[in-house]
C-alpha cells in the first residue's frame, strides 16, 4: 500500500512544520469546532498524509490529555493503517483515480456507529484523484455528516477538487519546509546521505523521498546539470543526449533542471526586482533562464501523453543550445 512507508517515517519528535496545522487542529477541538470535512493543502511532499494521520490519531487516542500519545492501541493502530474505524482511500496500482466502489462502500460504512468511543476516519490521499463521479458522491456525506465522522481530503493541488467538495471543507493549509530543514529532517529519520541534492533532484518536500535511494538521486542530478552544461558549450549535441533521457527516469531529469535553473533565476537576482519589470525591460540572462523554465515546465506536462518524447526532449535542448 503506497503508504504504508510513509508512516515509518513518522517520528517524535513530528516534523517542525506541522506545528501550525496541529495547533489549528487542537484549537477546533478545544471549541469543539472542528469541521467534519478537512482539506489538507500540502505543498508536495510536505507530509499532508502523515498530517491526517495525526489528526485521525489525535481524535481516537484512548489518553486525552497527551493526545494523541503515540502509543496506545488505537494510536498505533492508526500508524499501522490498521484501524477499524480509519480507512484510507489512495489510487489502486493500475489506475490514476481513487474508484467509485471504494468510495462508496466507505460511505454505506460512515452510517455505522465507530467501533471504539472516537471517530470513524476518511483519508483520501490524493483527494484530486478521487474520480469524478467519485467526489460527487461524497458531496451528500459532507453535508449530513453522521455523528463523529471526519473526512480528510489531501491533495496538493486543491484546485483541481469539484468546487462543491472544496466549498464544503474546511481549509487545513501545510507550507513545507526550507531544503536545509528538509535534508535535516531526513538525515534524522534515515540516516546521513546527500539528502539536499536529492531534494533539489525532485524539486519536492521531505515525504516524496521517503523510498529514494539519495545517492543515486544526486547523481542522476549532477549527470543532468552536467550534460546541460556541456550543451550549453558546444561540447555535446542535443539528438545524442534526447534519445538517452528519453529513456532513462526523463522526469526527474525534468525535476532536476527545472530546479536548478530556478535556482540560477533566484541567485542572478531576486524575485522582487524583476516582478516590477516588464518582460521587455529584463536582461537577456534571465529572459532566457525564464523561457527555458516556461518551456522545461510545458515538456513537464507533455511527459505524461503519447508525445514522442526523444522529439520533444530534443527541442527542449536546442533552445538551451542556442542560447
Ligand atoms: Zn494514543
Amino acid at each position: 500500500m503506497p503508504g504504508t512507508s510513509q508512516s515509518l517515517l513518522v517520528s517524535k519528535p513530528l516534523p517542525a512544520w506541522f506545528d501550525t496545522p496541529m495547533r489549528e487542529v487542537n484549537a477546533a477541538i478545544a471549541a469543539d469546532r472542528l469541521a467534519h470535512g478537512i482539506l489538507i493543502h500540502e505543498d508536495p511532499g510536505a507530509g499532508g498524509l502523515e498530517l491526517a494521520r495525526w489528526i485521525a490519531q489525535r481524535v481516537n487516542c484512548r489518553e486525552p490529555s497527551r493526545a494523541p500519545c503515540g502509543e496506545c492501541q488505537d494510536c498505533r493502530w492508526i500508524a499501522a493503517n490498521q484501524h477499524p474505524d480509519m480507512t484510507l482511500l489512495t489510487r489502486e496500482e493500475d489506475s490514476q483515480y481513487i474508484k467509485i466502489e471504494p468510495v462508496r462502500e466507505l460511505i454505506s460504512d460512515l452510517t455505522l456507529t465507530a467501533h471504539g468511543r472516537g471517530y470513524k476516519v476518511a483519508i483520501f490521499w490524493p483527494a484530486d484523484a478521487l474520480y469524478p463521479n467519485a467526489a460527487q458522491s461524497l458531496l451528500k456525506t459532507l453535508e449530513e455528516p453522521s455523528k463523529r465522522t471526519l473526512l480528510l481530503l489531501v491533495t496538493s493541488q486543491p484546485s483541481r477538487l469539484l468546487p462543491t467538495v472544496r466549498s464544503r471543507c474546511s481549509r487545513l493549509r501545510l507550507v513545507g519546509p526550507t531544503r536545509k530543514a528538509a535534508a535535516d529532517y531526513l538525515e534524522a529519520a534515515r540516516g546521513a546521505g546527500p539528502w539536499s541534492e536529492a531534494l533539489a533532484a525532485t524539486g519536492a518536500g521531505p515525504f516524496a523521498l521517503v523510498d529514494s535511494d539519495p545517492a543515486a538521486l544526486a547523481q542522476l542530478r549532477s549527470d543532468t546539470i552536467s550534460t546541460l552544461q556541456d550543451i550549453g558549450s558546444g561540447n555535446l549535441q542535443p539528438p545524442g543526449v534526447a534519445e538517452r533521457w528519453a529513456k532513462d527516469e526523463l522526469s526527474i531529469r525534468l525535476s532536476c533542471l527545472e530546479s536548478w535553473v530556478t535556482d540560477r533565476i533566484l541567485e542572478t537576482t531576486s524575485i522582487r526586482d524583476v516582478t516590477h519589470l516588464s518582460g521587455a525591460a529584463l536582461p537577456p540572462k534571465i529572459c532566457h533562464l525564464f523561457e527555458f523554465s516556461d518551456a522545461i515546465r510545458d515538456m513537464r506536462k507533455l511527459a505524461h501523453t503519447p508525445v514522442n518524447k526523444t522529439m520533444a526532449v530534443e527541442a527542449l535542448l536546442w533552445r538551451w543550445a542556442r542560447q
